[in-house]
């Protein structure tokens, strides 16, 4: 703390060195080296004529990401919770009626955001720990007549994948409500395909399938959707996120705006290029087969996975907690003898699962092996009935 003189002695501290984790939590997950490298290169003008070109870049790169052609696609400063912000408070109006699920704690957030925009809220129900069913989603639409339905792809607090995503946005389509998707914990890691679903805004974080530091959130809206922001009536009562200013930014003027997280913007270009040197499907593909193999390794172990199969979501598996063991305990033992970090349940599945992440560069086979090696030795020297044996012979199989 400061001295009495108002002087602080730095050479009390060291150089940071963060203990070396490894990340397979609901998000940060492990960054590449070569995302790592790439923020530590010097810094250039945010209009400098080589920074313009990164921005076509990474516009360009974001677009193949989300599997879309709409122009207007950028990265957000700030972490995913900005790209969520600016997607809600720009689309939804004074007075307009958004449609959000109660299946878990993102669905809720977008609820707050909603009404913070002025918008009114109206729900469709489904549990936390299960997806929105498309019948109750028309329900909602006939009952309720939103202008804006938001859901949410990939609930990174329950483990559930929304499956049926065309017939939802084609329902929503049907009652002309425009589509807001949660695509955090999807985007580069399951398969998601903005146009072909024909989604209207899809917001995510770099930090979870991405693996890049927070900091430069993907956002992309068609044509429609920028339409109705560019026609409000009232300005969104954020000015940093006001997307008719940013058009200044990204779009063709590309002029000053906010000065860019120009290092932010660095990492998720190569993150993103990362992306498509493995080919996208190819990447859904690597974070399916290694979440599989987690998932045989913790059910051959004897544990439960809270989610089945149908809507099951790789980059966040939800397992159950056994018997006999609490949860807290269990990741703080796997963070002081492994370096492991795993995450425990919130809202109403707190208590109830662990979640764990597989999520771009942590989802390898070595750190499946590790996760399901450590998993199992901590819950067998905490009293579970567990095989830790059988769970690391079953997730090695699952690799071969
Ligand atoms: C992590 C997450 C967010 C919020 O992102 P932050 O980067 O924490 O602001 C929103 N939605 C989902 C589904 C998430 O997993």
């Amino acid at each position: 703390m400061l001295d009495s003189d108002g002087s602080i002695d730095v050479t009390e501290s060291s150089e940071l060195t963060p203990p070396d984790r490894t990340l397979m939590g609901p998000g940060p997950s492990d960054v590449h080296p070569r995302v790592l490298r790439a923020m530590s290169t010097p810094l250039v003008g945010h209009l400098d004529p080589s920074f313009v070109e990164i921005m076509d870049e990474v516009q360009e790169l974001l677009r193949y990401t989300f599997r879309t052609d709409n122009q207007w696609t950028i990265p957000v400063s700030g972490t995913g919770s900005a790209a969520m912000e600016a997607a809600i408070s720009n689309v939804v109006e004074p007075g307009d009626t958004m449609l959000v699920p109660t299946n878990g704690y993102f669905g809720g957030r977008m609820a707050s955001m909603a009404r913070r925009a002025g918008g009114e809220v109206v729900e469709v129900d489904a549990p936390w720990g299960e997806p929105l069913a498309p019948a109750d989603v028309s329900d909602a639409l006939a009952e309720h007549d939103p202008d804006v339905f938001g859901f949410v792809h990939a609930e990174t607090s329950t483990g559930v994948r929304q499956p049926n995503v065309s017939e939802l946005t084609a329902a929503a389509h049907d009652h002309d409500a425009l589509v807001i998707a949660d695509t955090v914990t999807s985007l580069g890691g399951v398969e998601l395909r903005v146009d072909e679903w024909d989604i209207d805004v899809a917001y995510s974080g770099p930090q979870k399938c991405l693996s890049c530091p927070p900091g430069a959130s993907p956002l992309t809206l068609s044509d429609e959707a920028m339409d109705k922001v560019l026609s409000r009536e009232t300005d969104p009562r954020s000015w940093y996120l006001d997307l008719s200013l940013l058009e200044g930014y990204w779009g063709d003027e590309r002029a000053y705006h906010h000065t860019a997280p120009i290092t932010n913007v660095y990492a998720i270009r190569e993150a993103l290029r990362l992306v498509a040197e493995e080919g996208i499907e190819q990447r859904w593909e690597r974070h399916e087969r290694i979440a599989s193999a987690l998932k045989a390794g913790v059910e051959a172990m004897g544990l439960e996975m809270n989610a089945p199969d149908d809507y099951w979501l790789p980059s966040l598996n939800a397992v159950c907690i056994p018997d006999g063991v609490d949860d807290g305990e269990v990741c703080d033992a796997l963070i002081e003898q492994y370096d492991l970090e795993i995450a425990s349940g919130l809202g109403d599945l707190d208590g109830e699962i662990f979640r764990i992440g597989c999520m771009g560069h942590s989802a390898r086979p070595e750190n499946v092996i590790f996760v399901v090696t450590a998993l199992g030795d901590v819950l067998e020297s905490m009293g579970a009935d567990v095989d830790p044996g059988a769970g690391v012979s079953a997730t090695r199989r699952a690799l071969e």
